[in-house]
């Protein structure tokens, strides 16, 4: 593996906890809990947090109050507040509330490197969304929003298997043609291994080495947080995360989702990376996760306590 100290400076957390997580819930978050559960996230060091997706409300009831959630969250500085959105549409209505007093730091556009997971997914080519994109990126940075552009299915894609990596090479190409301002690989659906990751990763850098790379994992299979060790040997050092490691995948019910924010954060704080996150503020978020969506979450640190917790000695032990 290659060394550690190609990169010695901060890691960025972006926790999409509060959208790729919420997006799936069947039970309806209220707009005032999202509100507040975004103040209490960016209380804690993330370097961006992305509350929301403008997209059809009757496609994903769980974002139909992304313009109020806008208007109305705490803004600090040093923290992006980023949205996404899939067409033409959302994004006027990104610009719509971001010229209202909803300011958006960052739009986060999407293609799957997948021709059929694109179909699948927002039911247009990649030829088409790259058309749409072609449109979109002007209009949001006249209105002064930066732009980031997301190659899902990087790694892998539910119908096709692996997806051919000059393929999504090309695309991230293509991207910053069109004008967008940084890039993220996303492992939409968990297939990513971090053999893999190094490769894809150690060719990026080398194609572009002054852009600025995020990775998005899912836990789908419990590769996340060893695909992130992947990266950051490869000098990237902005990831995605959920808080409580909220999320889930489509094609594979009950699956684990995103890699977990605390988790990451107590993974980083004790291989002495700099992630600026305060892991106690994000623990006392994340237990509030569970009674929010009604569920369990794969979170481990929350129930385990972070690793330099120590415990009283019992009497006797039997554990192996
Ligand atoms: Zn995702």
């Amino acid at each position: 593996m290659p060394s550690m100290q190609k990169n010695s400076g901060r890691i960025h957390i972006n926790d999409v906890g509060v959208r790729d997580g919420f997006q799936i819930e069947k039970t309806i978050i209220p707009t005032e809990t999202k509100i507040s559960l975004i103040d209490q996230l960016t209380a804690t060091g993330l370097a961006k947090v992305e509350v929301t997706s403008f997209v059809h409300p009757k496609l994903v009831p769980n974002m139909a109050d992304a313009e109020v959630v806008l208007r109305e969250i705490v803004r600090r500085e040093g923290v992006l507040i980023t949205a996404i959105t899939p067409n033409i549409k959302g994004m006027e209505r990104a610009i719509g509330v971001h010229t209202s007093g909803g300011r958006i730091d960052e739009m986060n556009l999407f293609m799957s490197a997948s021709e059929t997971h694109n179909m699948a997914n927002v039911k247009h080519s990649t030829s088409e969304s790259l058309a749409e994109f072609r449109v979109m990126v002007p209009m949001a940075k006249a209105a002064g929003i930066k732009l980031n552009g997301c190659v899902s299915t990087s790694f892998g894609c539910p119908f096709e298997g692996r997806v051919d990596e000059a393929r999504v090479m090309g695309f991230a190409e293509q991207y910053l043609e069109i004008g967008f301002d940084s890039l993220t690989f996303a492992d939409t659906t968990g297939m990513a291994n971090p053999t893999q990751v190094g490769r894809m990763m150690r060719g990026t850098k080398h194609r572009f080495p002054d852009v600025e790379i995020t990775l998005h994992f899912h836990n789908t299979r419990g590769m996340g947080l060893a695909n992130v060790l992947a990266g950051i040997s490869e000098g990237i050092t902005s990831f995605d995360s959920s808080i409580a490691g909220l999320g889930g995948c489509p094609f594979a019910p009950g699956a684990t989702g995103n890699i977990c924010t605390e988790d990451l954060v107590n993974m980083l704080d004790d291989m002495g990376f700099e992630s600026g996150v305060d892991i106690d503020r994000l623990l006392a978020v994340a237990v509030k996760i569970p009674s929010i969506v009604g569920h369990e979450v794969p979170g481990q640190v929350m129930k385990a306590g972070k690793t330099m917790h120590l415990h009283q000695i019992p009497a006797q032990l039997y554990t192996a």
